[in-house]
């Protein structure tokens, strides 16, 4: 039966992967059962999914701790769900410390394992109150999603994706705290994703942007890739 359903993933290919857009920097990802959550900001105001309506979570990740990133919910949500919590040391110390038994509490450069999950700290160039900003990249059977967290562009973005072949980018677009489209466009240029989301922009005045700005510059500097803009609540589904 083992050998069947392993022949049977070698003919289908990976599994799709699904994901939805939850306002901001906030994602939800599946992959077959599992369900992850990036920046789960649900409180936020452009976000279409509430905690009391998450069912199910497998992994929660926060890339740091600024109050539109959502520590908060992630803590509700792994409370609800017994999901882990994946954050830098001392964000994981604090969830450990309201409770959360199941934090992890990595550091730059380091990964963990959650069953066929893989997930690696990287740094970001930002600011925070609790550890150092991050971004995560996550290697699921669907494939690979580099989300940086809040940042500025940097040139190690091109080693991430020559070493971890990232399929899916998410890269902030709404300027002010984060990249700007122009920035985010020589990020995506560096990290060379088969697909990028842009994100955080349009949920406050400060990060007002036209995404089209960004799809236009993407087109021009590196149109193999893909760029999907997504509306809060927006799902696609992904074959990489
Ligand atoms: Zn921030």
């Amino acid at each position: 039966m083992l050998f069947f359903l392993k022949f049977q993933r070698i003919i289908k290919g990976k599994e799709k992967m699904i994901v939805t857009y939850l306002g901001h920097a906030s994602f939800k990802i599946e992959c077959g059962e599992k369900v992850v959550f990036i920046d789960p900001w649900l409180s936020g105001p452009t976000s279409p999914l509430k905690v009391e309506d998450v069912e199910k979570a497998d992994v929660v990740m926060v890339t740091h701790d600024h109050g539109d990133h959502g520590y908060g919910e992630a803590i509700e949500i792994c409370k609800k769900t017994g999901a882990y919590f994946v954050a830098i040391n001392e964000l994981g110390l604090q969830a450990k410390s309201e409770g959360i038994e199941n934090a992890h509490t990595l550091n730059i450069g380091g990964s963990v394992a959650i069953d066929d999950i893989k997930v690696t700290l990287v740094h970001a160039f930002h600011s925070c109150g609790i550890g150092a900003p991050t971004g995560f990249i996550v290697k699921l059977p669907c494939g690979t999603v580099y989300h940086p967290g809040d940042t500025g562009i940097f040139s190690d973005m091109e080693l991430f994706g020559k070493m971890y072949g990232i399929d899916l980018l998410m890269i902030p677009i709404g300027s002010y705290y984060v990249c700007g489209p122009q920035e985010a466009a020589w990020a995506t240029k560096l990290v060379k994703p088969k697909v990028v989301i842009p994100m955080h922009y349009n949920t406050f005045p400060v990060i007002e942007q036209d995404p089209g700005e960004f799809e236009a510059l993407v087109g021009k500097m590196i149109s193999e890739v893909k760029v999907e803009t997504m509306n809060p609540g927006d799902s696609r589904k992904f074959k990489f």
